[in-house]
């Protein structure tokens, strides 16, 4: 088989030996005799990967002693609820920024629970900037999207606040450097960046949790959750070792700061060239720019077939744009080694050559 340089935006690429050691866990995990996914989860084995992934996330983000962990289901699409189920008084009112399709999920799912206000919003232009605003009092929390995964955008700094923040970080978590402990809760999807879809991260301080007195469902009670180590019902465990496992491989290869030279490198290589380059342009603002997942379009689109069989003989895969967006996009999570982005480059440049 020859290299595929793989541009999916999710579920996405995952580092080599984090694939390996899987496919070895499903044939036989720990020397047990019997694959990962047919031990129980209540097993000593299955314990050690949850306390380890747990672990790894608070050693990675630098957690305080207030924050715990969770790897629960439902992807960030039940977190979106869960969030407002958990942080929403009764009378009470969230902020919400609107900068793209997955922050409008988020509020349409608070809606159901209480009172929104959208105190930002980029819809205006189809969600190519982050706009610029501060955070006003007397919200219960405010909740926005770090990296707008669709449209290409991602937040260069975190808005001035003060009331408890909750945010989305699904597609740039463990990308750069950041202080987690700013949060009262975090949430992403694993796929994006942690490992194969069919979990889901909380982070959350334990401080800011229970304020809203509701009466929950036991699933989405995040406390429930943390009260029995987030083993409350059966875990995702291949979907957690998984990501157990890529978590090793974030710590191993510098954790956050070895992530963000990793990924720095890359979006300057993408950039320079689409900046440099005289037949395409980006969709997002220069000033918004995502570092994961660039947005881009030909200006001139009836040179898409070339463009297309070009990328598709150098192996390139998943760089077809989102359709609320249209054009290209290649993402460019953590696992992606920058000899893709080269041939993604490259290819850009031929497409030059060839009507030069
Ligand atoms: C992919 C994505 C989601 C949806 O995640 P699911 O795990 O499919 O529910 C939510 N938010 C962001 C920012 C995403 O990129």
């Amino acid at each position: 088989m020859s290299k595929i340089h793989n541009f999916s935006a999710g579920p996405c690429i995952l580092p080599q030996e984090v694939i390996e050691q899987s496919a070895a866990a499903i044939r036989e995990f720990d020397g047990m005799g019997l694959s990962l996914i047919e031990i129980s989860h209540r097993s000593k084995n299955f314990e050690r990967v949850m306390d380890e992934a747990r672990q790894l996330v608070k050693d990675i983000l630098n957690l305080e002693q207030r924050y715990e962990v969770l790897f629960l289901q439902g992807g960030a699409t039940l977190g979106f609820y869960t969030a407002a189920l958990n942080y929403l008084k009764p009378g009470g009112k969230a902020a919400y920024a609107n900068t793209g399709v997955w922050a409008a999920a988020a509020i349409k799912e608070a809606k159901l629970v209480g009172d929104v206000d959208v105190i930002a919003d980029s819809s205006d232009k189809n969600h190519s900037y982050i706009p610029s605003f501060e955070v006003p009092a007397g919200y219960d929390y405010f909740h926005f999207t770090s990296n707008n995964t669709i449209y290409g955008t991602q937040y260069q700094s975190y808005p001035k606040c003060d009331v408890p923040m909750v945010c989305d970080m699904s597609s740039d978590i463990f990308s750069k450097k950041f202080d987690a402990n700013q949060f009262a809760m975090i949430y992403a999807g694993a796929q994006k960046n942690m490992g194969p879809a069919g979990t889901v991260l909380y982070i959350i301080d334990k401080e800011q949790l229970g304020k809203t007195g509701r009466k929950l469902p036991t699933y989405m009670d995040l406390q429930a959750h943390i009260d029995k180590d987030s083993m409350y019902n059966t875990p995702p465990v291949f979907a957690v070792y998984a990501s157990m496992l890529t978590l090793r491989w974030i710590k191993n290869n510098g954790g956050l700061e070895g992530m963000e030279n990793r990924n720095r490198a890359k979006k300057d290589l993408f950039y320079n060239e689409l900046d440099r380059n005289s037949l395409f342009h980006g969709h997002s603002e220069p000033a918004s720019r995502s570092w994961m997942n660039p947005t881009f379009r030909l200006n001139d689109d009836s040179m898409a077939a070339e463009f297309d069989k070009l990328w598709k003989e150098a192996g390139i895969s998943g760089i077809a744009g989102h359709r609320s967006v249209g054009g290209y996009r290649a993402s460019m999570y953590n696992a992606l080694p920058i000899e893709s982005v080269q041939v993604l480059v490259d290819v850009m440049k031929e497409l030059e050559r060839s009507k030069g």
